[in-house]
């Protein structure tokens, strides 16, 4: 019998991938700072998230999960919020059309700032500075001043999530996010694209249904699912000091849930037995992902899910597979397997991203688009021979035309990457390579 689970009792376990302030006084009055500050979500909306996704466990719904690797104060402007959340809102209708399926649309938005890093230093020349670890605790020039984690940070990115929170709520339910409006974007980006041929069938399909149904009476006007849209917010659940001051007691059900986004996840670094991020997620109402990398064995998985989703409440738990391209179709069966001998309700959803990062010739960061889509053909496939539903993809994506992963159809070259190759830690797919992401999806769920 685990011990009895506070929003702190995660202090008494092995916290990994956390700073160490060295101003312990300052961390305290950050946190009771924090403390008093608004949840940014309310727990009946992170609950209506768990049902949608209960739709998806049971293969009745998809998920889309996508956003900036690391968000940050310095890209903060919204042109940038509204640019992501007008590509995953083109990307939905896409998937909408060709899984005949709603779309559950997850943001890796306003929260998404703390990073675990493979190392704990970065060393160039002969100098060795602590790993730059995300917006929310250090600064990424590599100066020694600039990598002190510094709790005041905690604050700056609350007030930027809240205030794209804010953006984003606008956006779903003011009238940005017409369905209609949302179709004029993804034809006139057809009307740019190279592989324009390849997906003009499903877009004039996607126009025909459109208009067919404003024949049939079906308008903005007259039905709200056409004028707006849900879209909810979520990160990795990596600083628990923060997470822990927006962890609230919910009024209506007495269950405590983290109020910095409707979902949070476990990374790959941190979801190990014992750890300090598994106590601290096992007891929110939230819910959660877990990232499923090559080391994770299926007995481990087996007991990660008892312990996370001990009620076996479908929506709880997505998990986020993140194999690589070539190591996909050996490894997941055998957790697929494992769940379902179990009957653990699950989501299964495609991370292309985490398990395909290279170093370019020309010395980037990089993930060929070839290889993203190779790991999304062999989610499919491995699902589809195991029986169970392949039911979400996410990506790491920008709405802006950044040049960070190579291919696409106007192909990024490795000499290319310079040009606009922004991100503040792994490289995400510019607007056009999400797109095409999504209709080459499409041809894969009409398979
Ligand atoms: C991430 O999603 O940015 C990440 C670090 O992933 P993972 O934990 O799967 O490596
Ligand atoms: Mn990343």
């Amino acid at each position: 019998m685990a011990a009895k689970w506070t929003p702190e009792s995660w202090r008494n376990h092995d916290g990994k991938q956390m700073p160490t302030y060295r101003d312990q006084a300052a961390l305290e009055a950050t946190e009771a700072t924090l403390r008093n500050f608004p949840p940014l979500v309310f727990a009946g909306e992170a609950r209506n998230l768990t049902s949608e996704l209960a739709d998806v466990a049971e293969g009745r719904a998809f998920l889309l999960q996508g956003g900036d690797c690391a968000e940050s104060f310095a890209e903060f402007h919204p042109n940038n919020i509204r640019d992501t959340f007008r590509v995953i809102l083109q990307m939905a209708v896409v998937l909408t059309f060709a899984s005949k399926l709603p779309v559950v649309k997850v943001g890796r938005m306003a929260g998404q700032f703390a990073k675990p890093r493979s190392a704990d230093t970065e060393v160039i020349g002969d100098v060795e500075l602590p790993s730059y670890r995300g917006d929310i605790i250090n600064d990424i020039a590599f100066e020694a001043a600039s990598r002190e984690p510094d709790p005041e940070r905690m604050v700056k990115a609350y007030s930027q999530a809240a205030a794209t929170l804010n953006l984003l709520r606008a956006f779903s339910q003011g009238g940005y996010a017409n369905l209609h409006q949302v179709h004029a974007w993804t034809h006139d980006f057809m009307g740019r694209s190279p592989w324009a041929k390849k997906f003009k069938d499903v877009a004039d399909r996607i126009g025909e249904a459109l208009a067919f149904m404003e024949a049939c009476g079906i308008t903005p006007e007259t039905v709200p699912q056409i004028k707006g849209t849900s879209f909810y917010t979520s990160h990795e659940a990596l600083l628990l000091p923060y997470e822990q001051a927006l962890t609230r007691q919910d009024s209506l059900t007495g269950q405590w849930y983290d109020t910095s986004a409707h979902m949070l996840w476990i990374g790959d670094r941190t979801r190990f037995e014992g750890s300090a991020h598994v106590e601290f997620l096992r007891g929110i109402g939230n819910p959660i992902g877990m990232k499923c990398g090559p080391s994770l064995e299926p007995d481990a998985l087996l007991r990660m899910l008892d312990t996370l989703n001990p009620g076996r409440v479908a929506g709880r738990m997505t998990l986020i597979t993140r194999y690589g391209h070539d190591k996909i179709e050996a490894g997941l069966p055998k957790l697929v397997r494992a769940v379902q001998r179990e009957g653990h309700p699950v989501i299964w959803s495609c991370d292309p991203m985490h398990g395909n990062v290279i170093k370019s010739a020309s010395g980037y960061k990089t993930r060929p688009f070839e290889r993203i889509l190779a790991e999304v053909r062999g989610f499919f496939a491995v699902h589809r021979a195991e029986g169970s539903f392949a039911g979400g993809i996410h990506a790491e994506m920008t709405g802006q035309n950044v040049t960070e992963c190579t291919g696409g159809a106007i192909a990024i070259t490795d000499e290319a990457l310079a040009d606009r190759y922004h991100t503040h830690c792994d490289p995400r797919l510019n607007a056009a390579q999400s797109l095409e992401l999504a209709f080459l999806l499409a041809e894969m769920l009409n398979q």
